[in-house]
């Protein structure tokens, strides 16, 4: 699952659905899977955490459009015999409605095993110190398209990476409050809302490493309950 948004100007549009799809192929590989098409649109990117509505780019699904959407993925999936359905979710935003599909989904396939995970939920913590060596850790919610995920995208997809287009903001301080309609100046232009300085290919092999780890034990444990 991945979303259509802003990456600030040195990363494509398309960063979360890059970045889900290629773990979930590693992820396959490890546990002898298949990896269905991904979803190229998630839930609006929110003003405070992507940027939101204000950056030309980001195309957003209403909660209700995404939450039907996997959910008929789920049941077709189910109908079609499949038991286990690991969901890769590359989109901050998409949580809440992935959850709420997957409850609606194995309530009426209860013998279908669905397992849903949120990439950054699965980066150790020494892993992050390794990451976060010369810069502060803002947190996930900043981590938009700044360490984390260009480091990916330079392990995954190097070609798409524009490191000379990178714009180096004043620290952003998020709101705690949501304000609407979204009034543009409540994030840094470039759309990038902590530093993307010292991504590098290395730790992105890191970070790739630590959450396909993550992802194996998890499917292995679950999956093997059944
Ligand atoms: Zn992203």
């Amino acid at each position: 699952m991945g979303s259509l948004e802003q990456h600030g100007y040195h990363l494509p549009l398309h960063t979360d659905v890059i970045i889900a799809e290629k773990l979930a192929g590693l992820l396959a590989g490890r546990i002898d899977a298949i990896v269905a098409p991904a979803v190229n649109y998630g839930y609006k990117s929110q003003p405070n955490s992507g940027g939101g509505p204000l950056f030309p780019g980001t195309i957003d699904l209403n909660g209700e459009t995404l939450l039907y959407f996997l959910k008929d993925i789920i049941c077709e999936f189910a109908k079609d015999g499949v038991k286990e359905i690991f969901v890769c979710n590359g989109h901050f935003e998409n949580e809440a409605f992935l959850v709420e599909a997957v409850d609606l989904a194995t309530q009426e396939y209860p013998n279908t095993n669905v397992i849903l995970a949120s990439w950054w939920d699965h980066i150790k913590k020494d892993v992050v110190e390794k990451v976060f060596d010369e810069v502060e850790f803002p947190g996930w919610a900043l981590e938009h398209a700044a360490i984390v995920e260009s480091s990916l995208m330079m392990y995954f997809e190097p070609t798409l990476v524009h490191m000379d287009r990178f714009v180096e903001e004043e620290k952003y301080i998020p709101g705690l409050y949501h304000s609407y309609p979204v009034r543009k100046g409540i994030v840094p232009e470039s759309g990038v809302l902590a530093t993307a300085r010292t991504s590098s290919v290395e730790k992105g092999k890191i970070l790739t490493e630590c959450i396909v780890d993550a992802y194996a034990h998890i499917c292995k444990r679950t999956f093997a309950q059944q």
